[in-house]
């Protein structure tokens, strides 16, 4: 606690003056001039949708704010924080709402009517680009607040955002600024005219002109790592860091300066409480809570009414669409690195429906990062799991070709847990060894129950993302590539159809078509026979 509490220069005449400025009464002035103000901080981050989650048992920024209606009676100076990631990505976003796409619009009008004070920018809310974000930015009933993104050509800070405010509260003056993380530029779609900058060579300036304008309370709004708020804590006296970005609840208070993040998508609330001393200008007392965010409490009618043009896609993305019989494996971690029962049933889909005599989709291709319970299977989650556009096409491989790109798929096997260019795979089943070099891991590969042949030609489908070239599948590169599916229909609704007809029907689990096999290779037998339908 050392850390928050610093002696500040601060003369009851001025608390007077200003608080004479703010037109207070005498009588609130004794009100307004206490020994101890307290700041509430309310604080969410990682928010991408505006609904509850999990059939409306949790979430929802309706209970978030009546929530914050009910907290704002209790303690009046309070600000609202949004440590960043809204814009996406999130199925609504992909949506579009009379003929216009989303792409985050709808956060802001949600934003705007819970009541925000203070934004950072996360780094999804470049997904859409630098002019995107600049309009909703525009759209946004509150500042947005950032110090280390720049305009390249002008030198000055990124259009719309704010480096840093003062303001008072009670008479307390307190300063905040923003910061997010760097890998921004590279993770994201922030256009060669805008730069991030380092954390710690931007908040230490800042923090010290802050401190030099009076500020008692500094608060850092951040979307960064959990150890780079860490590096901040350590590199510039701040009282307090709020941050986003981990999805998870984060209370760190390893460096001094304590560190708070909630968990993602409003499932909580949380909810800073400061003591401020006026006459020595210290924080005496800093604590912590978090508000679950369930459907025990009430939804904010105004919020509701501010919502209502969404109600009809709301609905739409509510519908079911599709029906498995078995949990299917959307998991990152295994769409990534072995066979899935969903990787095969999409993969078997795009064939079937392509005509053709393999079908190859990277894992990064299939989305939503979860195990879907068997059941009933909405449009939302349809969309969660493809939400990209790309299209299905055929293309004429060699052996050879076909060899090089299941080599690639299983490059980065060994170097990373989840590497998005894994293939999922129908039509053929190959073994593979992460611990021998790379492009000798695949082995006994067949097609259609037969030895791949290097010189045959083969006829494949697969996403226009790969047949383009990219995560590595420059084999593809370049070769004469047709449309398989008629012009509006997408792998999206090819997927839809399968789970709507039940053909192909869903697996258990996979069927063996792909064997990752942990330096077992080398002993002879490797490639198991496994029984196949394909
Ligand atoms: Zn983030």
């Amino acid at each position: 606690m050392n850390a928050v509490c610093r002696p500040l220069p601060r003369w009851p005449l001025l608390v007077l003056a200003l608080a004479l400025a703010l037109g207070c009464s005498p009588f609130s002035l004794t009100q307004a001039t206490p020994e101890t103000v307290r700041i509430t901080l309310l604080h969410l981050n990682d928010v991408y949708q505006f609904t509850p989650l999990e059939q409306g048992r949790v979430g929802g920024l309706a209970r978030v704010a009546a929530l914050r209606k009910k907290l704002l009676t209790e303690a009046p100076h309070t600000l609202t924080l949004f440590a960043g990631d809204t814009l996406a990505p999130s199925v609504e976003s992909i949506s579009e709402l009379e003929g216009k796409p989303l792409q985050g619009q709808q956060m802001i009008d949600a934003w705007n009517a819970l009541g925000v004070d203070y934004a950072v920018p996360g780094n999804h809310d470049f997904d859409f680009g630098d002019a995107v974000l600049r309009e909703r930015i525009k759209a946004s009933r509150f500042p947005w607040l950032a110090a280390n993104i720049f305009d390249n050509h002008t030198g000055r800070p990124f259009e719309g955002l704010l480096p840093y405010q003062l303001i008072q509260l009670s008479g307390v003056k307190v300063g905040l600024f923003g910061l997010l993380l760097p890998e921004t530029e590279v993770s994201s779609s922030v256009s060669p005219d805008t730069n991030i900058r380092d954390i710690c060579s931007t908040a230490k300036p800042v923090v010290s002109r802050l401190r030099a304008q009076g500020a008692t309370v500094i608060i850092a709004l951040t979307h960064l790592e959990v150890e780079q708020d860490r590096e901040l804590a350590r590199c510039a006296p701040v009282d307090v860091i709020i941050g986003g970005h981990e999805h998870e609840r984060i209370e760190d208070r390893s460096t001094g300066v304590p560190i708070f993040k909630v968990t993602a998508d409003a499932v909580e609330l949380g909810q800073v409480t400061l003591d401020v001393d006026t006459r020595t200008g210290t924080v005496r007392k800093l604590d912590w809570k978090v508000h679950p965010i369930t459907q025990d409490l009430p939804e904010d009618p105004t919020f509701l009414a501010s919502m209502k043009k969404y109600a009809p896609l709301i609905a739409e993305l509510s519908e079911p669409v599709g029906h498995t019989p078995v949990p299917l494996d959307a998991r990152k971690t295994a769409v990534r690195s072995q066979e899935t029962n969903l990787g095969s049933l999409v993969a078997d889909a795009l064939r079937q429906a392509a005509g053709t005599d393999v079908a190859l989709v990277n894992g990064g291709a299939i989305r939503g990062d979860t195990r879907f319970p068997s059941g009933e299977l909405t449009r939302r989650e349809m969309l969660s799991i493809f939400p990209y556009r790309d299209q299905l096409v055929r293309l004429q491989v060699t052996g050879a070709i076909l060899q090089a790109a299941l080599e690639n798929a299983v490059s980065k096997s060994a170097e990373d847990p989840e590497p998005g260019r894994f293939l999922q795979v129908s039509g053929l089943r190959f073994a593979f060894d992460p611990s021998r070099p790379k492009g000798q891991r695949v082995l006994c590969v067949t097609v259609g129950g037969k030895a791949l042949s290097p010189t045959a030609t083969y006829s494949l489908a697969t996403l226009s993302f790969l047949a383009g070239g990219k995560d590595g599948y420059e084999m593809f590169r370049g070769l004469p590539a047709t449309p398989a599916l008629q012009e509006s229909r997408t792998p999206r609704d090819v997927l839809s159809d399968a789970l709507r007809t039940g053909k192909p029907p869903p697996m258990q689990q996979g069927d063996g078509r792909i064997q990752r096999l942990q330096g077992a290779s080398a002993s002879g037998g490797a490639c198991a026979s496994g029984s196949s339908s394909l």
